[in-house]
């Protein structure tokens, strides 16, 4: 299994860390062609602005018809803003994978980004997240399952095969998150062995 990394910006190495110490071999995703090979992709933190301008229009819509044919995706932070179907009270100019809606910069400032400990639904009670101006959840879709939250709003969800944080899971040793979307990948490849 080869997971790809969109590696336009934001903390790509950090991921490819994260997914290494898992034993998994990974792919920098820049361009169309890299997708070639790979069984999901990551889409990093960073700045969504600045992802989805390095990004050309042919790669996020072709990213939008993979979501919507069940590839496995998982963004963190600025990831899960280009993964949301709304931002900031408006449809989605970028890939709209998964039904909810966002808020950029909910926790404030730069200065204002914190860590702390969360409860996560089939993970964990102890897992570490980092949180650096992150996005928050306004709106969720009914098929969209929260897993964790943080002063009563939604920083994780995951619709099927697409699975967001509001924070960084690859900035910390834990790496209970990036397994967990291994497993989604796993799950997928085994419903397609039974499909042949
Ligand atoms: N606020 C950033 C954005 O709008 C996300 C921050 C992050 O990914 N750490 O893209």
């Amino acid at each position: 299994m080869i997971v790809g990394v969109l590696g336009l910006q934001g903390a790509v190495r950090e991921h490819v860390k994260s997914l290494e110490r898992l034993g998994t071999d990974t792919k920098i995703v820049k361009g169309e062609a890299d997708l070639d090979g790979i069984s999901g992709l990551v889409l990093p933190g960073g700045e969504s602005t600045a992802i989805s301008l390095l990004a050309s229009g042919s790669l996020l819509e072709r990213l939008r018809r993979m979501a919507g044919e069940g590839f496995p995706m998982f963004g963190t932070c600025a990831g899960m803003i280009l993964l949301s179907r709304e931002v900031d009270g408006a449809p989605s100019p970028y890939i709209g994978a998964i039904d909810i809606g966002v808020r950029r910069n909910a926790s404030g400032r730069q200065v204002d980004s914190f860590e702390t400990i969360l409860k996560v639904e089939g993970i964990g009670e102890d897992v570490p997240a980092v949180f650096i101006r992150a996005p928050y959840v306004t709106r969720l879709g009914e098929r969209v399952v929260p897993m964790a939250l943080y002063a009563g709003a939604v920083v994780m969800a995951r619709e099927e095969n697409v699975l967001v944080t509001s924070f960084h899971p690859e900035l910390t040793e834990d790496l209970r998150i990036h397994r967990y979307f291994l497993g989604m990948i796993e799950e997928k490849d085994e419903a397609k062995e039974g499909e042949g």
